[in-house]
């Protein structure tokens, strides 16, 4: 059985997508800590973030880089936190969160939102992330 993410990627799981290159999956998190929580998920199945080879791990992180003011401008938030741990689902994921203070990286605030919550944020987001490659 594959996992959850390399499920939603071979397109037989749903997930609310917000934008996807050939080696990269944008969607916005079932259970955010804010508003605007995104991950973003190689489409190659790696468990550890530090196993990831060259240049699949670079292209990664630039694509953070694009990805974190686009986030920022869409939600006004003083700036945009970075989380990986990936015990929820052993398939690298980075959590993309806006934050306002310290220590809102913390997943106990995560909330689960109604479906149609999520595609309101996912009609308003995915335009804005059009741009990036
Ligand atoms: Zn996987």
């Amino acid at each position: 059985m594959k996992c959850v993410f390399c499920q939603i990627i071979d397109g037989k799981m749903e997930a609310v997508k917000i934008w996807e290159n050939d080696q990269l999956l944008l969607l916005l998190d079932r259970k955010p800590i804010n508003r605007g929580h995104v991950i973003l998920i190689p489409k190659m199945h790696v468990e550890n973030i530090f196993d990831m080879p060259e240049p699949a791990y670079g292209a990664l992180f630039l694509a953070a880089k694009d990805v974190a003011p686009i986030l920022q401008k869409l939600t006004q938030a003083k700036r945009v936190g970075l989380a990986i741990e990936g015990f929820g689902v052993p398939h690298i994921h980075v959590h993309l969160v806006p934050v306002n203070k310290g220590n809102q990286l913390n997943p106990l605030r995560a909330k689960e939102v109604s479906a149609a919550t999520l595609r309101r944020v996912q009609r308003k987001f995915a335009p804005a992330f059009r741009a990036i490659h």
